[in-house]
């Protein structure tokens, strides 16, 4: 009879790091969290990163189980044969040219892989969630910024310089405001929970609606976008406001990948899908409105099944699959 082989994963996200260890089967055994604090920059960020590895690693030998190896998603674009940080992260400062893989490797004595946040959410997805059995899909996680990730014939794409599928900044408004990564009006400037956040909160310092009045108890700074969710679910007009011209502009910026690459699927997830069952149903109403009627005629929108899992899970998973 052969052991049981277990998985390490580590999602280091905008807001939080999520990770855990899992089965063959996907199975979570252990899952935590810690806040990413990506404002103290990355020095912090990489001793964290190395204290989570050990504790999941000592967890692990305390439960008796072996773990085969141990995977990071980080935002940015990763090198995925040096394990480095190669772009731009315009949630954590100073991150490009952190060496990820090869300070892991020093501290750690299993193999470690690392790989783009949404890369790792999509091949989580991809073997074991929404996106299984799809040739091609788009997948994106919409949190405290936009992951994108391209699934073509049947694995990830990552492009000529692992840069492929940052849809998050893509820009569909070259007036707009400044991105962090330097472009005006990108995307995650319209979509993602800080963007839908701030709106809300602008919207509600000229008039604050009886819904959040009793949401926010009279603290408007408090503000979250699982608030927004909650006012939203009961018919609140500001919220309602705030969501569907969020998921108007993902349809938009969806629109073009679809027109482009004509996947199977469009998979949506991240905390900002995880507010309303609604979610994805308002941008898939959107998109099929905007985008090529060919293009769309076949296409399959769904939301990811995996949640919170879904990035240390794939993160866990990167050593089988990367070619
Ligand atoms: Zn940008």
């Amino acid at each position: 009879m052969s052991e049981k082989q277990y998985f390490a994963g580590i999602d280091i996200g905008g807001t939080n790091i999520k990770f855990g260890i899992f089965d063959e089967t996907a199975k979570v055994i252990y899952r935590s969290h810690r806040p990413t604090e990506s404002n103290k920059g990355a020095t912090p960020l990489i001793h964290k990163l190395t204290n989570i590895a050990e504790q999941l690693l000592l967890h692990a030998s305390e439960e008796e189980l072996e773990i085969k190896q141990l995977g990071v998603g980080s935002p940015g674009a990763v090198d995925i044969n040096s394990g480095q940080v190669i772009s731009v992260c315009p949630n954590i400062k100073d991150w490009k040219g952190i060496a990820i893989g090869a300070h892991l490797k020093k501290h750690l004595n299993i193999p470690v892989y690392v790989d783009n946040d949404a890369n790792a959410m999509a091949l989580a997805e991809q073997k074991f969630g929404a996106a299984a059995g799809f040739n091609s899909a788009v997948c994106l996680t919409i949190g405290t910024g936009i992951g994108g990730a391209l699934i073509m014939n049947g694995s990830v794409y990552r492009g000529s310089n692992f840069s492929a599928g940052e849809l998050g900044h893509v820009s569909i408004n070259p007036d707009g405001e400044k991105c962090n990564c330097g472009n005006r009006g990108c995307l995650e400037l319209y979509c993602s929970s800080k963007a839908i956040t701030k709106s809300a909160k602008k919207l509600l310092s000229k008039h604050m609606t009886e819904d959040f009045e009793e949401i926010l108890k009279g603290e408007p700074e408090n503000l979250t976008i699982k608030k927004i969710f909650l006012a939203f679910d009961k018919g609140d007009t500001v919220a309602r406001e705030v969501i569907e011209e969020a998921a108007y502009y993902l349809a938009v910026g969806i629109a073009g990948v679809v027109n482009l690459i004509n996947p199977q699927a469009v998979i949506i997830g991240g905390g900002v899908a995880d507010g309303s069952l609604k979610f994805v149903e308002l941008v898939e109403k959107d998109l099929r409105k905007i985008a090529f009627d060919s293009a769309v005629e076949k296409l399959i929108v769904k939301k990811a099944i995996l949640g919170n899992d879904a990035g240390f899970i794939g993160a866990g998973l990167l050593g089988l699959h990367i070619s």
